[in-house]
């Protein structure tokens, strides 16, 4: 069980069924050993009563680490061609359901409280880069009884989630990250260690889903409209970048003044603003009326 992680196994099982990667998935599969272990062992999958939820199984070499420690763990896998290989590569297991679906369209609150009724769960992946920042973006805002998120990203990426507010990193991903949870950057992964080998390193992130959000927002849809805008035009003092297209509706004037009576240097960027500032300013909008 789990020798998946050898390369000539790897390539064997992918020889025996004809696979070839498709990199329109984002498919570049773990071969480096130690890294699977690692991955299963930090992100929870081995605390009591827990359930693991993976996004891109792909052939199984992570899903296989997290079967071995978790009560129970559902896979999304979006190519058909893989599902029969994870059947095949984990038939020595009976807490493991492998879905074939596209983690975008999944419904996510009613698989979670089907499949791990009573359950701590925690996600799992390494995911394919195309939609990292859409399905992280899902998973936080759709508020579902999660405790924390281990995924496996490019490193440049990992960095931006981990950058938090004032940051020269900090984009408007990062923010919506510190939000809902507490980013830790775990561990980096050298770009050997995948097949096919990507063009850049990698790292592995744990969010740490937060109870209650950081700052009061009254609105978050406001909220994140206007770290959106701001961030846009990143190189913008703020009330520019707001002021600057008809996206916000509010007057330069009338955002100076809200600058000032929030205590805001005019001359602010969006990556010198904290979270606590851009909830400050979202209010401020909201309650003069503005969307
Ligand atoms: N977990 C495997 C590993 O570490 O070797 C594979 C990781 S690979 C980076 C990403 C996986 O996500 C691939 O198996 C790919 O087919 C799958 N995938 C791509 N888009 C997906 C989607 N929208 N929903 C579910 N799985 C997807």
């Amino acid at each position: 069980m789990c020798k998946l992680s050898d390369i000539s196994t790897v390539k064997q099982i992918l020889a025996k069924y004809g696979f070839r990667f498709s990199k329109a998935l984002g498919q570049n599969f773990l071969i480096n050993p130690t890294v699977s272990p690692k991955m299963a062992e930090l992100c929870g999958a081995g605390q009591e009563n827990t359930g693991v939820l993976e996004i891109g199984p792909g052939i199984g070499v992570l899903t296989c680490e997290l079967t071995k420690r978790a009560q129970k763990v559902v896979a999304v896998e979006l190519d058909r061609r893989l599902i029969p290989i994870l059947h095949e590569n984990l038939s020595g297991f009976n807490n493991i359901k492998i879905i074939n679906d596209d983690i975008m369209k999944v419904a996510l609150k009613k698989l979670l409280k089907t499949e791990f009724s009573g359950m701590n769960v925690v996600v799992c992946a390494n995911l394919p880069y195309y939609i990292t920042s859409p399905v992280l973006m899902r998973l936080l805002e759709e508020k579902l009884e999660i405790s924390a998120i281990t995924v496996m990203v490019q490193k440049e990426v990992a960095q931006r989630l981990c950058a938090g507010a004032e940051n020269r990193k900090t984009g408007s991903i990062s923010l919506a990250v510190n939000y809902y949870s507490e980013p830790e950057l775990l561990f980096s992964v050298k770009k050997g260690s995948f097949m096919p080998e990507p063009k850049v390193d990698s790292a592995v992130v744990r969010l740490n889903v937060r109870k209650n959000p950081p700052c009061n927002v009254l609105s978050e849809e406001l909220f994140f409209k206007v770290i959106k805008m701001a961030f846009l035009q990143r190189r913008k003092t703020v009330i520019n970048a707001l002021t600057g297209g008809d996206a916000m509706e509010v007057s330069k004037p009338e955002l100076v003044e809200i600058f000032e009576r929030l205590d805001i240097l005019p001359t602010k960027r969006a990556e010198n603003l904290s979270i606590k500032q851009f909830a400050d300013l979202a209010n401020e909008l909201h309650i003069r009326g503005h969307k």
